[in-house]
This record gives structure tokens, C-alpha cells and sequence, in this order.
């Protein structure tokens, strides 16, 4: 058995993240689930979220968009509809993001209001990120 665990994060946009970690927290649809080396296989849909993993002494923090993993032979597999290392994330943009969502969701007649809720919390979730990193917040 490995001690380390491959951590690939791809997205129709292209690969995000790839490298070797130590452990691995994802937020599942059914809750947040980690990874350790020797992981029994499985596959689950994931949430809008923050992915945790550490390697080494450090810890590094990626925002998800939904998609789903899938674990086995000591690699964690990732597809995201949208995703960014914390440090990438654009706050101004998320933030810009998040007003137009409030926007919409305080209209009477706006009919696509889960649409809006779900950029609202996309938008909230990568400010915490970018937070939890420590970067424009
Ligand atoms: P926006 O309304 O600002 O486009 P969105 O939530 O609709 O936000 P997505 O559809 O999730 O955006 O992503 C589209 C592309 O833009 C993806 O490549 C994603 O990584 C990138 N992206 C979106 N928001 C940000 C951000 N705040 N910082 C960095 N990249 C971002």
C-alpha cells in the first residue's frame, strides 16, 4: 500500500489540480468524506464545496462545483463542473458574482431562482476559500 495519494481535479476547462498527497477531504452530496492511502474504492456526486488536502506540513484548499469522485487504487479522481486552487480565485469577480445573484433573487418575476441560488452560493463559497487561504479576503 502507497502512503500517498494522486489528487487529479479536472473540469471541462481543463486540469486543475494534479499531484501527489498525503490525505483528502471532499464535500460529497451525502457529506463531506475523506480519503486516506488504502481507500476502499467508491464514487460519489460532490456539492458545490472547498476540497481540503494536505501534503507534507501544509494545507491547500480548492472550490468545487458540484461533479463527482471517484476513489480507488490510491488516487482520487475528481470532475467538476468548475473548480480553482484557492489561490487562483478571483474575489471580485466571486464577488461581482454574488451581487448579481442577490439581484436576481430579489425580483418578483425572476422565474429561474434556484439558477440564481446556485451562482449565489458558488460565489460565497469561493470567497471562503479564497479566506480560508488567506488571500482577498
Ligand atoms: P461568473 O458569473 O463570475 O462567471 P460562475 O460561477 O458562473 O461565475 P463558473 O460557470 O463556475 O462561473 O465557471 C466558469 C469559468 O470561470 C471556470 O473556468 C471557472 O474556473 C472560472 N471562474 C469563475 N469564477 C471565478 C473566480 N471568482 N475566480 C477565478 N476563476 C473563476
Amino acid at each position: 500500500m502507497a502512503d500517498k495519494l494522486t489528487l487529479d481535479i479536472v473540469t471541462p476547462y481543463g486540469s486543475v489540480f494534479s499531484d501527489e498527497v498525503d490525505e483528502v477531504v471532499a464535500p460529497g452530496t451525502e457529506g463531506e468524506f475523506g480519503v486516506l492511502p488504502g481507500h476502499v474504492p467508491f464514487i460519489t456526486t460532490l456539492n458545490i464545496g472547498i476540497l481540503t488536502y494536505k501534503k507534507g506540513g501544509s494545507t491547500g484548499y480548492v472550490f468545487v462545483n458540484s461533479g463527482y469522485a471517484e476513489v480507488s487504487d490510491d488516487r482520487v479522481l475528481i470532475l467538476a463542473d468548475s473548480a480553482e486552487k484557492a489561490e487562483d480565485i478571483d474575489v471580485e469577480r466571486a464577488k461581482a458574482a454574488m451581487k448579481r445573484a442577490e439581484e436576481r433573487m430579489k425580483k418578483q418575476e425572476e422565474i429561474d431562482f434556484a439558477r440564481a441560488q446556485a451562482a449565489l452560493q458558488r460565489a460565497v463559497t469561493r470567497i471562503e476559500a479564497a479566506k480560508k487561504a488567506g488571500h482577498g479576503g
